[in-house]
């Protein structure tokens, strides 16, 4: 039984998929105006284990994110500039470049993380015509109006608005009136931009298209209302984001979507906690981010930062050090030394490990248990310790593919440990010796175990005969 903690109720619930056939999985994907830095990174590693975990499940996940490659402005709310037409003029690129570049960037940093890729993955700029489709019906609800700069949805006529919030409406006000006020036409302050007209500080925007409204470009929040819609329908099983996205974006994503089809956006509401560095948070605005790149500069393995952001609860806050990477390191590494030693052992025949299916198990409700890593990494743990407690007597091959098994979820990359080749001359000198100990010249076996030894391997005699290994 699959259990999430639901932003909306503020409280773990049992989950329940709205079809038999497939699960929608709506996951806000990058602005791409820059490089991810390794906080983006850990909210897309939590979105990969939950998507993993019901894979686990048994699930069949439809998982559709978006590329915001148009409308972010350098505030969540409507002031400021446009994120890619800032870096496209600083770099002296189109935005389109811009996009196209660090898209690429972005898919290659969460393949070498091994999250895996949405089944669609949709940029803003293809789906201008259902972000239309979606204001014109907003305008036929009575929910959106128009200056002579933008249109904007009218969050009055909104009922519930704060209800993932919580916040209440007198504190988004209060916010709303700190931002500087760009559009004196707009009726409330807190009301959010559907649609930009090129016009005012838009007048010369690099990207436009035709609209009822003549040519302009969208806001940032209705590509996910329009892109979720059409690929999931409404209302779909659950969507994600990282904490930030609570109070702005997806408060206005149910906005747009809940009034424009009146019925529920998504069921279950899930969000990730930040990645810090110094106490405070890494962000692409601040200047403090590191990268992949960075991580391979100093010579990490980069599922080592996978590792590291397992050990904590996806909603709990996570304090980056080097120390910690270093530490995740080592235990991963260890972890593979486990995996080689069990690979380079599976061809013995050994009894059953008979404590198997209670491990399965307590793998299982670490992540049924609002997807808790760092316990089921302790399974693994403890799998290890066992085994470590007396290796000649466990079915080596049957714990290596529970291990694969779980690296599933994990990800960890386990299954590509290969085992250490074994030179054919220390097989033979091995063999040599069994010959001798089988006919009790045990000093003849010693010397060659001497030798073999000299060779940098060691022999091992186990209850399901002699094993050789290259000491680490
Ligand atoms: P962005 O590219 O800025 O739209 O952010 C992509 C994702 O990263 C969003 O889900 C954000 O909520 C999330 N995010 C941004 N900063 C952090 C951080 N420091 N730690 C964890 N997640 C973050
Ligand atoms: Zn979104």
């Amino acid at each position: 039984m699959l259990k999430l903690y639901n932003t909306l109720g503020r409280r773990k619930e049992i989950f329940k998929p709205i079809r038999k056939e497939w699960v929608g999985l709506y996951t806000c994907g990058p602005t791409v105006y820059n490089y991810a830095h390794i906080g983006n990174l850990r909210t897309y590693i939590f979105e990969d284990v939950l998507r993993r975990t019901l894979e686990y499940a048994g699930y069949k996940v439809k998982h559709v994110m978006n590329i915001t490659d148009v409308g972010h402005l350098t505030s969540d709310a409507d002031s400021g500039e446009d994120k890619l037409d800032r870096e496209a003029k600083k770099e002296g690129r189109s935005v389109w470049d811009i996009a196209k570049f660090y898209t690429h960037s972005f898919l290659r940093d969460i393949e070498r993380l091994h999250v895996k890729k949405a089944n669609y993955l949709i940029p803003a700029t293809q789906a201008v015509n259902e972000q239309i489709k979606i204001i014109l019906k907003l305008f036929g609800n009575g929910y959106a109006y128009e200056t002579p700069q933008a249109i904007y949805f009218d969050v009055s006529r909104f009922k519930n608005y704060t209800k993932l919030s919580r916040q209440k409406l007198s504190q988004k006000i209060l916010g709303a009136r700190r931002e500087v006020v760009v559009d004196l036409d707009k009726k409330n302050p807190y009301d959010f931009a559907l649609w930009f007209k090129l016009a005012g500080r838009f007048k010369n925007h690099s990207m436009h298209w035709p609209s009822p409204w003549g040519k302009g470009f969208p806001g940032w929040h209705i590509e996910c209302s329009a892109i979720s819609t059409k690929y999931l329908g409404q209302p779909f099983d659950i969507h994600t984001g990282g904490v930030d996205h609570i109070s702005v974006h997806h408060t206005n994503e149910i906005a747009q979507s809940e009034a424009a089809y009146k019925k529920l956006l998504a069921r279950y509401w899930l969000h990730g906690e930040f990645l810090l560095i110094d106490a405070g948070k890494m962000a692409k605005s601040e200047g403090n981010f590191i990268t992949l790149d960075t991580l391979i500069k100093k010579e990490f393995n980069l599922l080592a930062f996978r590792y590291l952001v397992l050990t904590a609860h996806y909603r709990s806050k996570l304090n980056f050090t080097w120390k910690s990477l270093e530490a995740a390191q080592n235990s991963l590494q260890r972890l593979y030394d486990f995996v080689r030693e069990l690979s380079e052992r599976r061809n013995l025949h050994s009894r059953d490990y008979r404590g198997f299916a209670s491990i399965v198990k307590k793998f299982q409700n670490a992540l049924s248990n609002d997807l808790d890593t760092s316990k089921a990494l302790a399974v693994v743990w403890n799998l290890f310790h066992q085994y470590h407690k007396n290796p000649s007597h466990c079915d080596a091959k049957a714990m290596l593919k529970l291990l694969y098994n779980f690296d599933e979820v994990l990800g960890l990359g386990l299954k590509v440990v290969k085992p250490e080749k074994i030179p054919q001359k220390i097989i033979s000198l091995a063999n040599k010796r069994e010959e001798y100990r089988k006919s009790r010249q045990w000093k003849e076996a010693d010397k060659i175990r001497d030798g073999i030894q000299k060779l940098g391997y060691s022999v091992e005699d186990t209850s399901s005969g002699a094993v050789i290994s290259k000491p680490r």
